[in-house]
C-alpha cells in the first residue's frame, strides 16, 4: 500500500492541481491532498473553505483513493504519520525548479525515506496558477476554464462576473 502526500496551498484548486492528482491516482494506492494555511500568502479562502471545494470534487468526480485534509505543521511529520513514502510536487517550468529543488532536498534531509516526486501537467497548463484565477477574478476577466465548475460557482460569490 503506498501513500503519497500532495501538499499545495490551492487557493484556489486549478484544473492544472487537479491533472497532478490524477497522475498520482494512478500511481499510488493512496493520496491525501494537504492544504497548508500559508499565512505569507494572505489567501482568498480560509483552509476550511479550500478543503471542502477539494472534498466537493474528489465526491463530485468519485476520487476513491483521494482524501483532503488541512495541516499546517512540517510535511515530513505528517507523512510519517500516514506512513506515505512521497509527496507530490508539479513542475511547470524551469521557473518552479529552483524553490522546488530546495523543498526536495530540505525534506529528504528531514526524512530521507520519503521521495518528492515530481509532475508534469498537460502543456496546456504550464502557464496555470492559482493567483493567476485570483487576479483574473478580481479583474473581471474570463477565468471558467481553469477551474472546476463548482469552484467557479464560489468564486463567482466573492466577485460577481458580468461576462
Ligand atoms: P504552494 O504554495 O505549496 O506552491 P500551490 O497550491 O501553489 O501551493 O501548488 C501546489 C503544487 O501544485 C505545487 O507543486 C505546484 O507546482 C503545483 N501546481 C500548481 N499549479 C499547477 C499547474 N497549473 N500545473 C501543475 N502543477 C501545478
Amino acid at each position: 500500500m503506498k501513500t503519497a502526500l500532495y501538499p499545495g496551498t490551492f487557493d484556489p484548486i486549478t484544473n492544472g492541481h487537479l491533472d497532478i492528482l490524477e497522475r498520482a491516482l494512478g500511481l499510488f494506492d493512496k493520496v491525501i491532498v494537504t492544504v497548508a494555511n500559508n499565512s505569507s500568502k494572505s489567501p482568498l479562502f480560509s483552509g476550511d473553505e479550500r478543503v471542502a471545494l477539494i472534498q466537493e470534487i474528489i465526491d463530485e468526480r468519485q476520487y476513491a483513493n483521494a482524501t483532503v485534509v488541512r495541516f499546517d505543521g512540517l510535511l515530513v511529520n505528517f507523512a510519517r504519520k500516514n506512513s506515505a513514502c512521497a509527496l507530490i510536487r508539479g513542475l511547470r517550468a524551469i521557473s518552479d525548479f529552483e524553490f522546488e529543488f530546495q523543498m526536495a532536498l530540505m525534506n529528504r534531509n528531514q526524512a530521507p525515506e520519503i521521495a518528492t516526486v515530481f509532475l508534469m501537467p498537460h502543456e496546456r497548463y504550464t502557464y496555470l496558477n492559482s493567483s493567476i484565477v485570483r487576479e483574473l477574478a478580481r479583474l473581471n476577466g474570463d477565468y471558467k476554464e481553469f477551474i472546476p465548475a463548482s469552484v467557479y460557482k464560489k468564486m463567482t460569490t466573492l466577485f460577481p462576473t458580468t461576462l
